[in-house]
């Protein structure tokens, strides 16, 4: 700001120099007490030099436009927004006193606030340029070792498995289980569809039923509802960061010998009763993706804390391959590997995570303070205080979803609706055994840029929310 002012009566040469040393183009030109009293822009200064004034005459005030356009200190982000314009991209802010103090950009307005982004910083880049360094670049290597062991702790479990994505995680966590041709695996019918593919991917039958209304997670009497001789297990997801009963479902599980394998792709971080999600199921997996809570870029893992199964994970991931007998098969297995460049990302993710889950949470009160007097939008329920949520991406459900996404639309702020409830689509029609609430929660739902950039300030002066500082 300050190489930006200039005093009245100085060279034009001394004016351009002051509009070269700002990124923005911009001189402000004060007078002898130190008012404002004109703006000079490249093209002002191109016009001046035209009309034949020489670089090194005195600029005076009756050189300047008399009309330029100021905002004053204490103006709100929308009365500096309704000020500029695309041809007045930059404003001086003065004080009481006329005096220079700030200026304000036009740009903002118009700049584009994406749904995720992952948040890298330097350590990401140090631990992936050691990685490289050390040609350990394929699957073996030592932050391989170092994601899982810390990853596991992290969580509360035994043993962590690095493998390429959150799908793959699944996947092997069933065929690890022995679930196949003629068994029965309960799916929620809100989620992501990687977690229905993989249990047609292992052969077995999927049977989705129905979420909580409340809190959007499978709902337990829906589960006991579907169960048959010829149910193995159930996936909870713990969707959009909102953990499931685990009390009811390992309780349900229990009583029926099935077993449980607990998705917990958008969830990292959360808690039920006391203790990480991923620590109720026998096996339970995470993605890495980029708009996950950390990522590696593709990435998953599962973890379990039972030691044979542990086992059982690695020889599967790694092709079937006997451990102790090289090129051995003993079960067709697949390479489902990370790399170690993947989880030197990891390691350094994993060692910011409570910055990361608390970024998301920030952003996620800036939101429902903006909105705090819409009673069209309903956020994700808290109520219960044995699920202790975390913000993947700030959800929520909208009356009227339509007119909300033409509006965030039009303010360049990129929403996604909800996933739709998988037995909409015919393709996974014939699994479904209840739906209700989750066609509705699909039907109203959606998610809201959640990044560490995200723009509170400006998302709140595109709705007029008052009370939101600059
Ligand atoms: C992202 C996600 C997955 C799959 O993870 P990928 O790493 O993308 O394969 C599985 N389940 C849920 C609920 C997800 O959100």
């Amino acid at each position: 700001m300050k190489e930006s002012i200039s005093p009245i009566n100085s060279t034009l040469k001394d004016i351009l120099r002051a509009i070269n040393e700002e990124p923005y183009g911009i001189a402000f030109v004060v007078d002898q007490k130190g008012v404002l009293c004109g703006v000079v822009t490249d093209g002002d200064a191109r016009r001046l030099i035209l009309s034949g004034l020489g670089l090194n005459d005195i600029v005076t005030k009756s050189h300047l436009r008399q009309d330029f356009i100021f905002g004053k200190k204490d103006d709100s982000l929308p009365e500096l927004l309704k000020k500029s314009n695309r041809k007045v991209r930059i404003i001086p802010i003065i004080d009481e006193d006329g005096q220079p103090v700030d200026y304000f950009r036009y740009e903002h307005r118009t700049h584009f606030t994406p749904i995720a982004q992952p948040d890298l910083e330097n350590k990401e880049l140090e631990f992936l340029l050691d990685a490289y360094l050390s040609t350990w670049i394929s699957s073996k290597g030592e932050y391989i070792n170092r994601f899982e062991t810390e990853f596991a702790r992290y969580c509360g479990a035994n043993h962590g498995l690095a493998v390429s994505n959150g799908t793959v995680a699944l996947h092997i966590a069933l065929v690890a289980l022995g679930i196949g041709p003629g068994d029965e695996v309960i799916v929620p019918d809100l989620t992501f569809a990687a977690t229905i593919n993989t249990v047609l991917h292992a052969g077995a039958t999927p049977v989705v039923v129905d979420v909580e209304k409340d809190f959007w997670t499978i709902d337990p009497e829906c589960i006991r509802k579907a169960i048959t001789p010829r149910t193995k297990a159930i996936i909870p997801v713990h969707i959009y960061g909102q953990p499931c009963d685990m009390d009811q479902i390992m309780g349900i599980a229990n009583e029926h010998g099935l077993f449980v394998i607990e998705d917990c792709a958008e969830a990292h971080g959360a808690e039920f009763s006391g203790r990480k999600i991923c620590s109720f199921g026998h096996i339970s997996c995470f993605s890495f993706f980029a708009n996950k809570i950390m990522t590696t870029g593709e990435g998953g893992m599962c973890l379990t804390s039972d030691s044979e199964l542990n086992q059982k994970l690695r020889i599967l991931r790694d092709h079937g391959m006997n451990p102790n007998r090289q090129y051995w098969h003993d079960v067709v297995g697949f390479n489902y590997r990370m790399t170690n460049l993947q989880a030197a990302l990891g390691c350094a993710q994993l060692a910011r995570i409570q910055d990361l889950i608390g970024v998301r949470q920030f952003v996620e009160n800036g939101y429902r303070k903006i909105f705090s007097k819409e009673k069209k939008i309903q956020w994700q329920n808290d109520s219960d205080p044995r699920r202790k949520r975390v913000t993947w991406l700030v959800s929520a459900l909208f009356e009227d979803r339509e007119s909300w996404m033409n509006t965030f639309k039009s303010k360049q702020i990129e929403i996604r609706p909800f996933f739709y409830s998988l037995t909409e689509m015919p393709l996974y029609q014939k699994y479904a055994h209840s739906f209700e609430n989750s066609r509705e929660i699909s039907r109203k739902g959606l998610c809201l840029p959640t990044t560490k950039d995200t723009n509170l300030e400006l998302i709140a002066a595109a709705f007029g929310a008052t009370g939101i500082s600059r």
